[in-house]
């Protein structure tokens, strides 16, 4: 969904009933035995000797232990096998073997010998959450499997059984499956849902519960859901820097509309079956596309729908914002408004030039010189000391910026920086004065996105390590 490779696919396997092959007699062998048999797997444990806890493993009737070196043909009839010896010429050969046999095969802690491999997991069961990090940081994943366990309640598992066998109920009683969506969304965060989890519930109020539940959303499914548009920011780049509010937003939308400085990775967070539509502007085409977007957003709102419509930086500013939240009010429609981190501000924490400093600049402009804007702004006020001007631009329109301000009386040696792909993989800060600027940004091959920061606190960017804020 990022548009970019993924390293590994992640499945589960339903291993009930299905041979497998553990090659290792160790304690690490032991657990994986232990593993596999929890998951109901036919064991064919192969090893010369056995530790005392695969001894005892191999009492089970579910397994079959063979004193030998491991050979290929211990593969026949495996759906997947585990090597978990401390050879790591074994555990290669098991991985070779594997791929001539086509048997999917984790050799543990050995990713090059292995064509699949064993995330760690939250067991929550039916609920289980995996996680894996291809084998480049096992400390990471332990970590973030703490981090998830302490999140997950204990009887999430109890939760999902519930909902499971309660399924048919509901789709007897709600005829669409979009009333069913929503009816499981109101269910996971209702205080039924949250009794269930805080412990067992008996069977008679449980049905109570779910006849209640049912009953309200077939009251609610008669009249058609309006449908919602939420205008978000998604920040200058880095997904971190997305609001909280943003984040839980985007997790459930039905559509998202996104524009072009929209990272991929910020797509990333947005509710996977969320339908992604893009309408990044062409330049020059402004007019038509806007009041096509305007349609667009208020045709899926009347569907119905939650729509996300995700911008670059901070909707409200240099991005329509007014133009998109005047059509949709004028149709009805209900908007709410998400602030994102305008460019201005990621870039500058980025580079580490404070907008305001005393001294050196007591106010702070943004300021757009894209395109005929320019020639309506008031050069001689911009140009004026003891301020910092960002403008957000067109990486071409650079010289023309500098030399307005220098003739509009800017001295040349007034410190300017361009921040490129502020909070982005890549990002570039070049300094220096505005007489030098241009020649460096060109020299650099600056790209878009890019913006100009104009004032003496620029010399920040170059001179001073401040301190990184936490
Ligand atoms: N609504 C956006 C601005 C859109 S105008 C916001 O609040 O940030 C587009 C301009 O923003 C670009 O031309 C560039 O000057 C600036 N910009 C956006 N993202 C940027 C980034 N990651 N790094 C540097 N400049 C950026």
């Amino acid at each position: 969904m990022r548009g970019l490779p993924l390293d590994y696919l992640p499945v589960f396997l339903d291993l009930r009933g299905q041979r497998v092959l553990l090659v290792g007699g160790g304690a690490v062998a032991a657990r994986k035995a232990a593993l596999l048999l929890e998951a109901g797997a036919q064991l064919r444990i192969v090893s010369p000797e056995r530790c005392a806890e695969l001894v005892q493993l191999c009492e089970r009737p579910s397994v079959h232990y063979l004193a030998a070196r491991f050979e290929p043909a211990h593969l026949d009839a495996c759906v997947f096998a585990v090597a978990a010896t401390d050879d790591a010429a074994v555990n290669l050969q098991v991985g070779a073997a594997g791929r001539a046999a086509r048997v999917f095969v984790n050799a543990v802690d050995d990713p090059a010998a292995s064509s699949c491999l064993m995330p760690s997991i939250v067991d929550r069961s039916p609920v289980i959450v995996a996680i894996g990090t291809g084998g480049a940081a096992p400390t990471l994943a332990r970590k973030l499997r703490a981090r998830i366990e302490s999140l997950l309640p204990e009887r999430l598992g109890e939760l999902a059984r519930e909902a499971s066998n309660r399924r048919a109920q509901v789709r007897a009683a709600l005829p669409t499956l979009e009333l069913r969506q929503r009816f499981w969304e109101d269910f996971f965060d209702s205080a039924l849902a949250q009794r269930l989890l805080a412990g067992p519930v008996s069977a008679a109020d449980a049905d109570a519960g779910f006849d209640q539940q049912i009953g309200a959303a077939r009251a609610r499914g008669a009249l058609p859901r309006a449908g919602e548009v939420w205008l978000i920011g998604a920040g200058p780049g880095d997904p971190d820097l997305l609001t909280l509010r943003a984040q839980q937003l985007l997790q459930q939308c039905d559509v998202v509309l996104y524009d072009r400085l929209v990272p991929a990775a910020v797509l990333a967070r947005v509710r996977r079956d969320a339908e992604r539509v893009f309408v990044g502007k062409e330049p020059g085409r402004h007019r038509t596309t806007q009041q096509r977007i305007h349609e667009l957003l208020i045709a899926h709102a009347r569907r119905g729908l939650r729509v996300a419509r995700l911008k670059g930086g901070d909707p409200m500013v240099f991005a329509r914002g007014g133009e998109e939240l005047a059509a949709l009010t004028q149709a009805g429609i209900a908007v709410i408004v998400v602030p994102g981190v305008t460019a201005a501000l990621g870039a500058a924490s980025a580079a580490r030039i404070p907008l305001t400093h005393r001294g050196a600049a007591q106010s702070v402009c943004f300021v757009t010189a894209m395109g005929e804007a320019a020639a309506a702004l008031d050069w001689r006020a911009l140009a004026a000391p003891l301020q910092t001007v960002v403008f957000y631009m067109g990486v071409a329109q650079l010289p023309q910026i500098v030399a307005r301000l220098v003739e509009h009386g800017a001295p040349p040696q007034r410190r300017a920086a361009i921040v490129e792909h502020a909070t982005l993989p890549g990002q570039r800060v070049i300094a220096g004065t505005l007489a030098q600027i241009a020649a460096l940004a060109a020299a650099a091959g600056v790209g878009a996105p890019a913006l100009l920061i104009v004032g003496d606190v620029a010399e920040f960017a170059a001179t001073v390590d401040l301190p990184e804020l936490k």
